[in-house]
């Protein structure tokens, strides 16, 4: 499974174009040594995020973060609940009535955030966001006596000291707000609730889109264990014995267990992920919003898998390997940041013949491209998907092998996971191969990590009215 590459190079064989091309591609060819080392490095990152030695703990780029979610649905949670997703491509503003823990009725607004907001000033993202609130509760003209419990969740890496109290550590993807690092999340949305005063709501949560992916899978499967994001980044969170979770101060006598935010687009920026970054990988981090850090998000999430290609088919422009025939004018593209889209890959991988390649090419100009051109093209799409797969696939493994049940399902939310057409198919493969002590499942939770957030404002109103009886 691991050595198998899906594509063949249309190349003249033997030709010296063909030993060039392979030696830039074949950079990305992950063997079954490159994984398992990968696996054993997160290993120990992992041990060393959750250990009780502060010193110890700063080594890892791994955060495991608490979260204090201690519990999934368990069927006994009624109430009508708020929740907002922010932090990928959409945002969400979420309606949810649940009955003896049954979902009985959803209403979803989506938005798409304008980017002088998504780099504006804290102060009017979060107006946006208690904007949208006002307005769900307006047109779907819901009226409450008591405030509504509001589950938030905040797709950015945080420190959380309870399940209502977490400060910002570091904006990423393509948010840059001022005035808003190392401050309170809940906090801000609450002084924007506040600035309306035409709003009943009570901030009950705050948690990550892995850990509402999580919940979210919970609801639809019991087995789920893991709950994992491929968007435009990447994280995963799962269950965990507190008695493991070295680092929790809390109690462990009520509390048995706690999803752990492990926070792996992280994972690497200490640098032990270097040993197998290629010059574009490198290359991506210098072009990108938030430098020197989101190390493995970068080899493959969303925003990035695209602008890898498209280093790499710049580099075989300027050595003379692609394109070579046609006017320069026809191929500038190749050269300019963002030109080619995550969106792309998925449609050259849509397809097993080269059409949707030369349709991609076309669209962005690129006319008439030789069938060489179109194959490589193809190999470089197929090669840093394949990479990608095997990435996520190492990371997973170890969690597994950690978690060991004989039975994990794995909710997935995110766009990467939606439309990328063989990233799925891939990943299945690979993991009956990598960890085959584990029954493995991927299910699909479309707008899950949102969700989630409503699953755990119900949660916490259901311990909470316990604790008032
Ligand atoms: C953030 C994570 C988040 C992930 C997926 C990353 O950039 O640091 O907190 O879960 O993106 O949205
Ligand atoms: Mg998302």
């Amino acid at each position: 499974v691991i050595e198998k590459v899906r594509l063949n190079l249309n190349l003249p064989n033997n030709s010296e174009k063909q030993e060039k091309v392979r030696d830039v591609l074949g950079q990305f060819f992950l063997t079954q040594t490159t994984m398992e080392q990968i696996m054993l490095v997160m290993e120990t990152e992992m041990r060393l995020g959750l250990s009780r030695n502060p010193e110890d703990r700063k080594k890892s780029s791994l955060q495991m973060e608490n979260t204090f979610v201690h519990e999934t649905i368990n069927g006994t949670e009624n109430g009508d609940f708020l929740a907002l997703d922010l932090g990928g491509t959409n945002y969400r503003v979420i309606y949810m009535e649940m009955r003896e823990g049954k979902k009985t009725k959803e209403i979803m607004q989506h938005y798409v955030i304008p980017d002088p907001i998504l780099t504006g000033t804290g102060v009017s993202l979060f107006d946006y966001l208690a904007d949208s609130i006002a307005k769900l509760l307006h047109t779907e003209n819901i009226k409450s006596a008591t405030p509504i419990p509001l589950g938030f969740t905040f797709s950015f890496p945080m420190i959380q000291s309870s399940l209502r109290n977490a400060l910002l550590l570091t904006w990423t993807k393509k948010f840059k707000c001022t005035d808003t690092v190392m401050q309170d999340v809940v906090k801000m949305l609450e002084a924007a609730i506040e600035r309306r005063k035409d709003i009943n709501i009570e901030v009950v949560a705050i948690l990550n889109d892995a850990v509402g992916t999580l919940m979210t899978g919970a609801y639809e499967d019991r087995a789920c264990g893991i709950g994992l994001i491929l968007g435009t980044g990447c994280n995963a969170s799962y269950m965990e014995h507190l008695e493991r979770v070295e680092k929790w101060e809390g109690n462990t006598k009520e509390e048995k267990e706690e999803i752990i935010d492990i926070e792996w687009g992280a994972f690497g920026d200490n640098g032990v992920l270097d040993f197998f970054k290629t010059q574009y990988d490198f290359e991506v981090d210098r072009l990108s919003n938030h430098k020197g850090s989101f190390t493995f998000e970068k080899l493959f999430a969303g925003l990035y898998l695209g602008e890898i290609v498209r280093l790499v088919l710049s580099d075989l422009v300027s050595k003379d390997l692609l394109f070579a025939d046609l006017d320069e004018s026809k191929v500038e593209w190749v050269h300019w940041k963002g030109s080619f889209t995550t969106g792309h890959v998925s449609k050259v991988e849509s397809d097993f013949t080269d059409t949707k390649a030369i349709e991609v090419l076309e669209e962005l100009g690129t006319s008439p491209a030789s069938a060489e051109d179109v194959s490589v093209l193809r190999y470089a799409c197929a090669i840093v998907s394949n990479r990608a797969a095997k990435i996520i696939v190492s990371a997973l493994t170890v969690l597994l092998r950690h978690i060991q049940k004989d039975e994990v399902t794995i909710a997935v939310d995110g766009s990467l996971f939606s439309y990328h057409p063989t990233l799925r198919g891939q990943m299945e493969e690979l993991i009956a191969y990598t960890a085959p002590e584990t029954k493995t499942k991927f299910i699909e939770v479309k707008d899950g990590s949102g969700m989630g957030a409503a699953y755990v404002a119900a949660v916490a109103h259901r311990i909470e009215q316990k604790k008032n009886m």
